[in-house]
């Protein structure tokens, strides 16, 4: 059974299902349209989980075609990334790649053939003029003087427009459908413009670009697409992309289906918007670990099978709705409770002796991968003399609930024995700098002897033997929950959304931890090795428990 069977169905299967009983298609084709103009990002990963999901379901085809139609915006570099976060993500295309760009000649024809249908016109309005020519959504638009040209005029014009003759903004090709239509979208839009830019695929061949809403829908005729789908604000484009296959001469008629678009709290979702946050310098790149990205999430330490979860939970409908950033936490910490090695890391270390062992003390414990998943192996801890615990497992005095080591009392150390703080060494400031403790040798896996009872545990490292790492804490990017509705969002970022703790130090085996593989620090939350870090660096993926929002937690 493959992974998509596992998902609900929703209101486009339903659409499929009756295409299918209904005779009117034998097979399905879907494809997954992104524009390379910056990084996939989480609402991305819907689409793509919807897309190649129908295509899976129902044993189809998903295309991956490149919607490449505004060269200045886009490059070779966001190509590449596509193309590996979806097959991250799991998902192969059919066949090769599609590029809009792969159809440029085609596209052309058709609208020439429009031009001598006397469906479409080449206007030498300016674009404000076409702007307000256009009217409002309460006043019809008026036509221009330029749309009553004959036939062959307008043919003679666009072959100069592809020449090169017309500087950009002085000509253009529209449709002539009704300037004053209700739908905007259908008052004789645009569907070629002059551009004199180099195109990542085609080069310095076309200094004319199709407009999307001519491309998309040829496109999707072209390659077979059976359902063609695209979030909502599309809704009244689908007019146009009727219109535009009614019109020509295609045997294809793809149907357009729209569903909500993913948003989600305290991140931003719009390219545009991301882009803007790395060209200011407000994160390390596009696959920061705080970005919303693909990339982004899987330098932080997320599975694909995490992703693709949450997009199952989160659903396909028509309702717009803003999805918890704890939704998305929830999917990953359920991933990696199950499947992350355990490790041991001492995120703000203070030192410890343990008196009563020898000078030199050195000793080979080991300890479970994971404590329900035997299969899972074991790993070599290294216990010595002197180790390193948590600043915050240590009190001088500390009440009932405090479930650490108090001096005078007892805590066991994980996957060790149990020590008993003796006293205490601080510096000038008052701060501590070592703690002095005894051990009982024979608590080693078991309960002492005499029936004492001890309940806390804590991690700790070797501090011979432990590897010094930079660990990163990362908090919500936004400070606010909807960072997109604000004036500037760039103001709404959070300014601790990036904490680094650079004097971590880490079990021995951590030294050879993979890149993006995340592990549970016991006791701290998921961590995983930072990829474009020479020095070992962790980034924290997500916390042990649901604390968002939690003051303190
Ligand atoms: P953005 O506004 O982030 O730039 P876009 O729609 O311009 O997004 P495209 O590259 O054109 O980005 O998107 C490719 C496909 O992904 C489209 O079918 C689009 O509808 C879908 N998509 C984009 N953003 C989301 C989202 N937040 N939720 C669901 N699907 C999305
Ligand atoms: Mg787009």
């Amino acid at each position: 059974m493959s992974q998509a069977d596992h998902s609900p169905s929703n209101f486009i299967r339903q659409i499929i299902d009756e295409d299918l009983a209904s005779g009117k298609h034998q097979s399905v084709q879907t494809r997954f349209p992104p524009e390379p103009n910056g990084y996939l990002h989480i609402g991305h990963a819907k689409s793509i989980c919807l897309n190649f999901g129908i295509a899976e379901h129902y044993q189809g085809k998903c295309n991956l075609r490149f919607d490449d139609t505004n060269p200045e915006k886009e490059s070779v570099e966001y190509v590449e990334s596509i193309k590996r976060d979806v097959q991250w993500l799991g998902f192969e295309w059919s066949g090769d790649i599609h590029y809009s760009s792969d159809y440029f000649e085609q596209l052309y024809g058709y609208a020439v053939e429009l031009i001598e249908k006397g469906l479409a016109y080449v206007d030498e309005l300016t674009p404000e003029q076409i702007r307000e020519y256009r009217g409002t959504l309460t006043s019809p638009g008026r036509n221009s003087p330029y749309r009553d040209r004959p036939v062959e005029e307008n043919l003679a014009l666009f072959t100069r427009m592809r020449n090169g003759e017309f500087a950009e903004g002085t000509a253009c090709l529209r449709a002539k459908i009704d300037m004053a239509s209700s739908f905007m979208v259908m008052r004789d839009p645009v569907i070629y413009r002059v551009r004199f830019a180099h195109h990542h695929q085609t080069g310095d061949k076309w200094c004319i670009y199709p407009m999307y809403d001519f491309t998309h829908c040829i496109s999707d005729a072209l390659e077979g697409i059976t359902h063609s789908l695209c979030t909502l604000e599309f809704q009244d484009n689908r007019r146009l992309y009727d219109w535009v296959l009614d019109n020509i001469s295609i045997d294809c008629h793809p149907r357009q289906y729209e569903f909500s678009r993913l948003n989600l709290e305290y991140t931003v979702m719009s390219k545009r918007k991301l882009n803007q946050l790395v060209t200011d310098g407000h994160v390390q790149g596009w696959n920061d670990p705080r970005m919303p990205t693909i990339s982004g999430l899987r330098r932080r330490g997320y599975t694909p099978a995490s992703i693709r979860e949450f997009c199952r939970r989160i659903g396909v409908t028509k309702q717009d709705n803003t999805v918890e950033m704890g939704m998305l936490e929830a999917c990953i910490r359920d991933d990696l409770n199950e499947n992350a090695p355990r490790a041991m890391a001492v995120l703000r270390p203070v030192r410890l002796v343990i008196e009563n062992l020898a000078d030199g003390h050195e000793e080979i414990l080991k300890a479970p991968n994971h404590p329900n998943k035997p299969e899972m192996g074991e790993r070599e801890i290294p216990f010595t003399r002197e180790i390193l615990i948590d600043e915050a497992d240590f009190r001088e005095e500390a009440n009932k609930k405090y479930k650490r080591l108090v001096l005078g009392k007892e805590v066991r150390l994980r996957n060790a024995y149990v020590i008993k703080a003796e006293r205490v060494e601080k510096d000038d400031a008052g701060n501590i700098t070592t703690i002095y403790c005894s051990y009982d040798p024979d608590t080693l896996g078991k309960d002492p002897a005499d029936g004492r009872k001890v309940k806390g545990v804590i991690h700790w490292v070797s501090a011979s033997h432990g590897v010094p790492a930079e660990v990163r804490l990362y908090d919500r990017l936004f400070s606010v929950p909807n960072p997109g509705a604000a004036d500037s969002f760039e103001a709404a970022l959070n300014p601790a959304s990036l904490q680094v703790l650079e004097h971590a130090v880490v079990e021995p085996s951590l030294a050879a931890a993979p890149a993006e593989r995340a592990y549970q620090f016991e006791r701290e939350g998921y961590f995983c090795r930072d990829s474009e870090s020479g020095v070992l660096v962790f980034n924290l993926t997500v916390a042990l428990r649901d604390s968002w929002g939690k003051e303190g937690a």
